[in-house]
């Protein structure tokens, strides 16, 4: 074994006072199961820190929430949920939208302890604990000069990131933040330690397909890429939109997306009446195509109040979002080719988006190194240029209840749309499995199978 994927030496006490935030003396509310195991129990304080999904919107009551600190201590809660016959959930940044990660009635395996981050200059490789989260990935990483193209939140959890694809500003350029993982540790339905150098399938699957059907990952290693010095952004308004001015609004902006190249990424965000469009780029904002696409937004009639170039560090602390958690019913629109695959409800979409203020339409660009990664692995849509985010958030009961028929509406206006990302789960898709997997479905389903054959890992929205 290598040094770097020896078990972390965290002790279950340093876990339970740098990821819970916590004294010494509230470990006593947990029951020690075993020498590696400590299970928190609903009226355990720690529990009610551990039990809290990002989308406040949603509330679990497990029996019982494992604190794992090792791949060790992960053996023993499975061997504590069959002993005491629990279904499980699996826990690291708890940022799913759909809060798979916990669970009624079982028992959460929660991996935020697993800590570890390693970056060997020798392999430009990045080895990570299971428990980090994508803030303290991209500070540990940048003080080295190095990157690893992942989401833009700095609270999203690595782990479930990767384990379903993870895309983000620098993934056109460098691919996907599953393309550069290269080994994984996983713990099985039977507390048996497993290795990816020893079976590729499980690399493979891990690569887009592994939130929480297989197995319990427990460390990641990566490659990672050089960071850029500088990062630059833009961002063009537009407000007071009819339904036929955005639509047109969306129509110029795909036309510019199609034509960014591979360092650029663009978004497209209307927020009932208002839009904006950002544009970034991990080169100069005064190169020929950051111009070229200014001045193309520009002539679509939407305003700037200039250009943003600040060090890589400082730029993604700008996009890392809000750390407490908050209510929202957020999902993927799709998978798209260009605007075509809107053109026919593009007025309607606009439409309802622009009549909700709180419901929010996104489009991301993808591409790039992202359909060009020639990588084996489960994520299945590398050929879509475009991926697009329906959101709602709210600030009352009343809004939610106001918002929540605007987003069925849009969702059934999007019902053609046949692929969708797994990390923007929708659990009223008609096929999730196919719309999340397409044609990896069958390849995932043997693989599964031969992982955890007793469907173990099943409660996962994402389950196959
Ligand atoms: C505010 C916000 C911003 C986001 N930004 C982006 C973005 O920029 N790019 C992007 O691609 N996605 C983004 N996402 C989506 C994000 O990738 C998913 O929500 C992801 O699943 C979150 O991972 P997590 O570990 O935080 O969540 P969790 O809720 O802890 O886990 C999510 C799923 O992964 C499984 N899982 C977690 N850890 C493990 C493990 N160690 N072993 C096996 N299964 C595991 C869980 O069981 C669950 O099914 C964002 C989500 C939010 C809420």
């Amino acid at each position: 074994m290598p040094h770097h994927f020896q078990s972390p030496s965290f002790s279950r006490r340093t876990f339970i006072t740098t990821a819970v935030g916590t004294g010494f003396s509230t470990i006593l509310n947990g029951k020690e199961v075993d020498e590696n195991l400590i299970i928190y129990q609903p009226e355990s304080n720690i529990y009610k820190k551990l039990n809290v999904p990002f989308n406040s919107d949603l509330s679990f009551t497990p029996a019982a929430i494992a604190a794992c600190t090792d791949e060790i201590s992960v053996a023993a809660a499975i061997r504590y949920a069959r002993e005491n016959k629990l279904k499980i959930s699996i826990k690291s940044g708890g940022h799913s939208f759909t809060g798979s990660s916990l669970i009624n009635g079982g028992l959460v395996i929660d991996v935020s302890g697993i800590r570890q981050k390693f970056y060997r200059a020798k392999y430009l490789s990045f080895t990570a604990g299971a428990g980090l989260k994508l803030g303290e990935v991209y500070d540990y990483l940048l003080r080295n000069g190095r990157l690893l193209p992942a989401g833009s939140c700095s609270g999203v959890g690595l782990s479930g990131l990767t384990l379903g694809g993870g895309y983000g500003f620098f993934a056109r350029q460098h691919g996907l933040t599953c393309d550069h993982l290269q080994q994984v540790k996983m713990v099985d339905a039977r507390g048996k330690f497993l290795d990816s150098d020893n079976d590729p399938e499980l690399l493979w699957a891990c690569r887009g397909g592994g939130n929480g059907n297989l197995g319990v990952i427990t460390s990641m290693k990566f490659s990672t890429v050089r960071a850029p010095k500088m990062f630059t952004t833009q961002k063009f308004r537009a407000s007071k939109l009819t339904p036929s001015r955005a639509a047109k609004l969306l129509k110029g902006w795909f036309e510019v997306a199609a034509e960014l190249p591979k360092p650029m990424f663009s978004a497209f965000i209307l927020n009932g009446g208002h839009l904006t469009i950002l544009i970034s780029s991990t080169y100069s904002s005064s190169g020929p195509a950051f111009q070229k696409a200014k001045h193309a937004l520009l002539k679509l009639g939407t305003k700037t109040r200039g250009t943003y170039s600040k060090p890589t560090a400082t730029a993604v602390k700008t996009y890392s979002g809000r750390p407490n958690p908050l209510p929202f019913r957020n999902m993927s629109a799709g998978y798209y080719n260009g605007f075509a695959d809107l053109e026919d409800i593009a007025e309607e979409l606009m439409k309802t988006t622009i009549a909700n203020p709180g419901v929010l339409f996104q489009i991301n660009t993808l591409g790039g190194a992202i359909s060009d990664s020639k990588v084996p692995s489960a994520y299945p849509h590398r050929a879509y240029p475009f991926l697009g985010e329906l959101q709602s958030y709210w600030q009352s009961p009343a809004q939610k209840a106001t918002l929540m028929p605007a987003v069925d509406k849009i969702r059934q206006l999007l019902s053609h749309i046949p692929h969708h990302y797994v990390n923007y789960p929708d659990p009223d898709l008609k096929k999730p499995n196919r719309s999340y997997y397409g044609e990896n479905l069958e390849k995932l389903s043997k693989i599964k199978q031969r992982l955890d054959p007793e469907n173990f890992f099943s409660s996962a929205h994402l389950s196959i």
